[in-house]
């Protein structure tokens, strides 16, 4: 009898141990590599195209999301999910080009850019935790992503309202939230994150170089990129967010 409370003990202590390092593998296992966060490759990203390309965690709380929404007559579509730091680039290259031609200086072309957009390398986008969303059941505008679309009489008024009751009981947080104080990125009514994924990848990106990072990509306008604009840039538009997912 007290042989077998023996080997019940060391058969508990075992598991106990495995358990443990279980555990701390896969703490090991959910460190994000630099190239993860700034969107050069993420073997966590299911999917195979521009709007269905997201963080295997997002993808399957999504779903659930979508598959609610549709009780109600809502139809959610992804506009955006997963962007690549390659993506992201041509957007940012694309818009440097133009505004610069148009007569703005770089400085102030980069100023206009990330009105809306990011630098590469500096996208929640890149996460594939983060997504922008419109119903697709409503009426589509020529431009979807426009504030006014979601609100009052707007296509997606319905779909906002749902959003706001619902979407943090699956995990999606607005961001960049309609707060007059907060600074950095306008408000987007349509860009929600998938928290449980997105707040520890935020963690780790924080510990970032970003002013060595931009130098490394060779982003376009980098020489206009001071440490002072760096710093400015991190405090408002990565870190001036919906304080929920900081
Ligand atoms: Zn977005």
């Amino acid at each position: 009898m007290k042989r077998n409370h023996f080997l019940k003990f060391i058969g508990v202590t075992v598991l106990f141990v495995l358990l443990l390092a279980l555990k701390s593998f896969t703490f090991l296992q959910n460190k994000f590599t630099r190239n993860q966060l700034i969107g050069k490759g993420n073997p966590d990203i299911v999917g195979d195209s521009y709007t269905s390309k997201m963080h295997k965690e997002a993808k399957v709380a999504f779903l659930k999301m979508k598959t609610e929404a549709k009780k109600e007559g809502i139809n959610i579509e992804v506009v955006s999910a997963y962007r690549s730091f390659q993506r992201q680039k041509e957007i940012f290259d694309r818009k440097y080009k133009k505004f610069t031609s148009q007569g703005l200086s770089p400085s102030e072309a980069i100023d206009k850019i990330i009105e809306y957009s990011t630098i590469p390398g500096t996208s929640r986008h890149h996460w594939g935790t983060d997504i922008d969303i419109i119903d697709s059941n409503a009426p589509r505008s020529k431009n979807v992503l426009n504030e006014e679309n979601f609100y009052g009489d707007g296509p997606y008024c319905k779909l906002k309202e749902w959003l706001n009751v619902h979407s943090e009981s699956f995990g999606f947080y607005e961001v960049y939230t309609n707060n007059s104080k907060r600074k950095g990125f306008k408000y987007e009514p349509w860009h929600f994150s998938y928290i449980p994924v997105s707040k520890p990848m935020l963690q780790e990106y924080k510990k970032l170089n970003l002013k060595a990072i931009l130098e490394e990509e060779n982003i376009l306008g980098n020489e206009y990129f001071s440490e002072e604009f760096i710093q400015k840039y991190r405090t408002e538009n990565i870190l001036d967010i919906n304080p929920e997912l900081l």
